[in-house]
């Protein structure tokens, strides 16, 4: 929970990035093109990616995987 609200956590809004293969997570400022109320991004990190394309995966302060328009899409449990 949120509870100390003079660090301003609306205003300073960051994203954690995290790599679902490794683990790492970064905590990054919001992009203009992230989805409103993403809180979380899973994305391969570079080390992972590897040859391959990596898909962002966006998820609100809830841990709902949500679509580019914010809005909640599946259970947790569906995402994989
Ligand atoms: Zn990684």
């Amino acid at each position: 929970m949120a509870s100390d609200r003079s660090r301003g956590w609306n205003l300073r809004r960051e994203v954690k990035l995290e790599c679902p293969k490794c683990k790492q997570t970064l905590d990054v400022p919001r992009d203009a093109t992230d989805p409103p109320r993403t809180a979380k991004v899973l994305i391969l990190c570079p080390e992972c990616v590897g040859g391959d394309f990596s898909e962002a995966n966006y998820f609100d302060a809830q841990g709902r995987q949500i679509d580019l328009d914010g809005k909640p899409m599946k259970d947790p449990a569906n995402v994989e």
